[in-house]
């Protein structure tokens, strides 16, 4: 067991700035036993900067389907036959009634997340404006929107409505996404995410884990995320959905998936790093370890297209591991 190599990467991360490149790649050399050493750090690391503060995030999937890019992980793509559903924009009252449902089960922030490539209708922007106005009203969420690659003028907008943050993921490492997605660029996706800086709202960016990519492409977007300087960060493992291009996968390792959340952790060492799709299937029983590898958020509730576990099991479960959900927003 390489202790002392562990322990100085640790001791590199608990100084605030996050390990380096060499110090990453390491970290895909730790074998099990290792990695559970590890493991005992990043709870460190995750206590040191977040406390025993679990958030959890909800999101409506407010617009389904019909998307003309062809992202090979989404069941939403036109370009796929699967069993998503496809609708419109949700009204005013659907996207206010679905947060406050959130708001009900114990979410501290609200997402709105809608299929296509982009908003840029002026009737659906209303829209979005008016349920954004409605919840910062009627609930104390945070409200985040991920509406695709949004242009400067339109997040603007929003932002005067009251959003608070922007999400949107880069996918997977820049060396990789031409496998991934080809009718829309991995510059494109940078540029999503700088109007969202620009517009004056907090940013969420994160990612995909467990589409083909090597281990070094995954300290490849760790370092294009931490040069970004977002405050939070959705990892998601990929759930090889039928009729998808990437159908064909397997679910990632339940170990690799805790390697993947502790590298981010280290990092990023004072990010907030919530855990997303995939959750349920990859590390099931042995969802605990997601906090001491370095988590400190669950996505709640339903995911995008796929159903999520009970949010009273959730709460539990934080609970259980004498964390703490939090209710309030931040
Ligand atoms: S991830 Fe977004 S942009 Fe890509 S196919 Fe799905 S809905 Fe469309």
């Amino acid at each position: 067991m390489r202790k002392e190599l562990i322990d100085s990467i640790i001791e590199t991360a608990m100084g605030g700035e996050g390990i380096d490149r060499e110090q990453a790649l390491l970290v895909g050399t730790l074998d099990r036993e290792e990695l559970l050493y590890l493991f005992q750090g990043t709870d460190r690391i995750r206590d040191k900067f977040k406390g025993p503060d679990v958030k959890i995030c909800s999101i409506v999937n407010a617009k389904s389907g019909k998307c003309p890019e062809d992202c090979g992980f989404c069941a939403q793509s036109s370009r796929f036959k699967t069993d998503s559903p496809e609708y419109g924009l949700l009204d005013v009252d659907k996207i206010v009634a679905a947060a406050k449902e959130a708001e009900a089960f114990g979410s501290n922030e609200f997402s709105i997340v809608t299929s296509g490539t982009a908003v840029d209708d002026r009737k659906e922007l209303d829209v979005l404006k008016e349920a954004i106005r409605r919840i910062k009203a009627e609930t104390s969420l945070e409200v985040c929107c991920s509406l695709g690659l949004m242009s400067l003028e339109n997040l603007k907008e929003l932002k005067a409505a009251g959003l608070d943050r922007f999400h949107h993921n880069l996918e997977t490492a820049a060396s990789h996404f031409d496998k991934i997605v080809t009718t829309h660029s991995y510059r494109d996706e940078m540029q999503a995410v700088r109007n969202a800086g620009e517009a004056g709202l907090k940013v969420c960016v994160g990612g995909i884990f467990g589409m083909g990519e090597t281990y070094a492409q995954r300290v490849e977007l760790a370092f294009d995320i931490r040069d970004m300087k977002t405050d939070s960060f959705p990892i998601n493992f990929l759930k090889p959905l039928p009729g998808t291009a990437l159908e064909h996968l397997d679910y990632l390792d339940y170990h690799e998936a805790l390697r993947t959340i502790s590298l981010l952790r280290l990092v990023l060492p004072a990010i907030d790093l919530f855990v997303c799709g995939g959750r349920e299937e990859i590390l099931g029983q042995g969802q605990d370890l997601l906090f001491a590898a370095g988590a400190n958020g669950i996505l709640g509730g339903n995911y995008l297209t796929t159903k999520g576990q009970d949010p009273k099991k959730d709460i539990e479960m934080i609970e259980n591991l004498g964390l703490r959900p939090v209710f309030q927003s931040a």
